[in-house]
């Protein structure tokens, strides 16, 4: 019987990622088996662009998260999935995550379908603002803010109490005085057509569509596993807990990533 280490021997291997992959790295996946269950309900873009209070208090809960996100670093995951790419098994990277963790492995050709909290982005003139100089502004525009979280979110949401945060000031965008939002993709918002076109592009390349943390649970996932599916290319799953690509997957790993991804790779010293 074939094993997983068989397959990414073959190489070919185009990899999905999901919030699972970015738990042992202190980023709850709070749909996963780790993860707390989220007492608020994830921000829309039609909320966001269309109450200027839901905004404000967004920008609170997001500026306090970040602190939590920002600090975070990549796990032997991260690190054995950018090994393996520079071992030439691994090709291309999807991943569902907005952390950048990939990245700061070493990995690259990275797409990043849900776009990546470390960027802002002007709503009007589309202009990227890094998080860093955005962070600082918001710090300047709100000297005495001292919310404190109570948990925070893998898409940047802190919680927090409401009377923390009656009295924050956003800040608009400094070209154009557009509205600013964090360059990830919310509920009810499309991925960005160009990412989607070069991930199927990466799947149907692919001898092995490999998915790491995922319960594909959302459909911008789940359709590279039925493109996979439906073109033949194997689809195999490593997570925790049940996925909704099991009819799909011809190797289905329940065991945590940061365990089963090193031995795969012999890793370089972290
Ligand atoms: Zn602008």
């Amino acid at each position: 019987m074939a094993t997983l280490g068989d397959w990414i021997a073959e190489g070919g291997v185009v990899v999905l990622s999901g919030a699972g992959l970015s738990t042992d790295s202190g980023i709850p996946d709070y749909r996963g088996p780790s993860g707390s269950a989220r007492r608020s309900t994830p921000m829309t873009y039609q909320t966001f662009t269309g109450d200027p209070v839901a905004r404000r208090r967004y920008w609170a809960r997001s500026h306090l998260g970040w602190r939590t996100i920002g600090e975070a670093r990549p796990n032997d995951g991260h690190r054995a999935v950018a090994a393996l790419q520079q071992q030439g098994a691994v090709g291309g990277i999807i991943t569902q995550n907005v952390d950048g963790l990939h990245q700061a492995a070493g990995a690259n050709d990275v797409v990043e379908l849900h776009g990546n909290l470390a960027r802002i982005t002007c709503l009007d003139c589309g202009e990227l603002t890094p998080r860093e100089i955005h962070g600082r502004r918001l710090d300047e525009a709100n000297p005495t803010f001292a919310g404190v979280a109570l948990a925070f979110n893998a898409d940047g949401d802190a919680e927090l109490a409401d009377e923390s945060l009656d009295g924050f000031t956003v800040v608009d965008c400094e070209s154009c005085g557009g509205l600013l939002k964090p360059d990830v993709v919310y509920f009810g918002e499309t991925v960005p057509p160009h990412r989607v076109t070069r991930s199927f592009e990466l799947v149907e390349s692919a001898r092995t569509l490999l998915v790491l943390g995922s319960s594909l649970t959302v459909m911008s996932g789940r359709r590279f596993v039925l493109r996979a599916a439906k073109l033949g290319i194997r689809v195999a799953i490593v997570n925790r807990g049940v996925t909704r690509g099991e009819p799909y997957a011809g190797l289905l790993i329940d065991a945590p990533l940061g365990i089963v991804l090193p031995h795969l790779v012999a890793l370089p010293a972290a």
